[in-house]
């Protein structure tokens, strides 16, 4: 028999309850212990949406990563200006990262406090996303603050960081994954590569003081970005970052490829670089397309990354959150559970196949 780990990778588009409850508190008409109740409440639905689905790991969907992805750790805190590194999207829009505007840089939440509610919630195994500390760099700002070095605030984000990891893994979180959504974009602000060798060096510098086995329940995931139905990045071609992506010393790489106009060069770049032991998860669903994908066409996909990729090391995912940023309604509830359940679907249809073709 043969098993393909499914899983999906964060974000829920948020509910429209949840949506305006962000504005109202950022219009000062709403506490923010009352808006975490409300993200609670909708952490619970999505819990309960994704157990019924069939998902065999759940997420709370990011329900609780106010602001988005990565504003978690930064949300009410009091030494962050919204301006920070800008990030242009394909169709036009943009978005910024946070800026710090003095130190120290101190986590306002860690997702182990998202993890610890979702394990309340649920019996399933749970999945718990973290933000980069390569992404939280990009928060410093160029020209440098005073009496708070880089190398200090490097040194203060690493030390959270970590401390984030593993309390997620001391809870007992199935996977922890590492969100490395900036690694392909870095090659569009330094195609040099020198900043995606860093990036890949503060990771490594992480996981290193983890054990073989912690290591083995740490992920890290690669996209072209995700918001308002556009990317990114992915005009940056894999070539450029999947060998230097397998350097880093995790257990499991979670990679955007339905979004690929071509994956298979990808894909056979991925097997030359996989080492032993490692789980690949192929993305199957584009969260970027608003048409739902049939459990054929997903599928066809498993079976196409099955030709390059031994089963023992293949998983499946979708290629990113569904909602990175906590406003974006570009994509609703419906579909991207829609999605969920054609992944998992598919990946079951795949099994079967699969199983025939290695009988045979
Ligand atoms: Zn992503």
């Amino acid at each position: 028999m043969i098993r393909l780990p499914s899983e999906n990778i964060g974000s829920i588009p948020r509910p429209k309850y949840l949506i305006e409850a962000y504005n109202a508190f950022n219009a000062g008409n709403l506490s923010a212990a009352q808006l975490d109740e409300l993200a609670k409440q909708a952490s619970r639905e999505t819990i309960k949406s994704l157990e019924d689905l069939g998902a065999e790991i759940v997420t709370d969907g990011e329900q609780q990563k106010f602001n988005s992805f990565a504003g978690y750790c930064t949300h009410c805190a009091p030494n962050i200006a919204p301006d920070g590194l800008r990030i242009d999207f394909s169709d036009g829009h943009f978005r910024h990262l946070p800026r710090l505007t003095s130190g120290p840089f101190k986590y306002q939440y860690t997702a182990d406090q998202f993890l610890e509610y979702t394990l309340q919630h649920t019996a399933s195994k749970v999945k718990q996303a973290v933000i980069s500390p390569s992404l939280v760099s990009l928060l410093y700002p160029a020209n440098g603050l005073e009496g708070y070095s880089r190398m200090q605030f490097t040194r203060d984000v690493l030390e959270q960081h970590t401390r984030e990891i593993q309390r997620c893994l001391n809870l007992g979180a199935d996977k922890v994954q590492i969100d490395f959504t900036e690694a392909r974009l870095s090659l569009k602000i330094d195609p040099s590569g020198e900043l995606l060798q860093n990036m890949v060096d503060l990771i490594n510098s992480v996981l290193d003081t983890f054990t073989d086995e912690e290591r083995s329940r740490i992920g890290v995931h690669t996209c072209p970005g995700s918001d308002l139905d556009s990317a990114h990045s992915a005009d940056i071609d894999y070539k450029y970052l999947l060998p230097k992506l397998f350097t880093i010393r995790a257990g499991n790489f979670y990679i955007a490829m339905a979004g690929e106009a071509d994956p298979t060069p990808a894909l056979r770049l991925i097997r030359t670089c996989l080492r032993p032991g490692l789980r690949v998860y192929i993305g199957v669903i584009n969260p970027v397309d608003p048409e739902i994908e049939t459990p054929e066409l997903v599928c066809e996909r498993v079976l196409e990354a099955a030709k390059y990729i031994p089963l023992l090391q293949l998983g499946i995912c979708d290629d990113c959150g569904f909602s990175p940023f906590a406003d974006d309604e570009s994509t609703s509830r419906e579909v991207a559970f829609g999605k969920i359940k054609s992944r998992i679907l598919g990946g079951k249809l795949a099994e079967v196949k699969l199983a025939e073709l290695v009988g045979k």
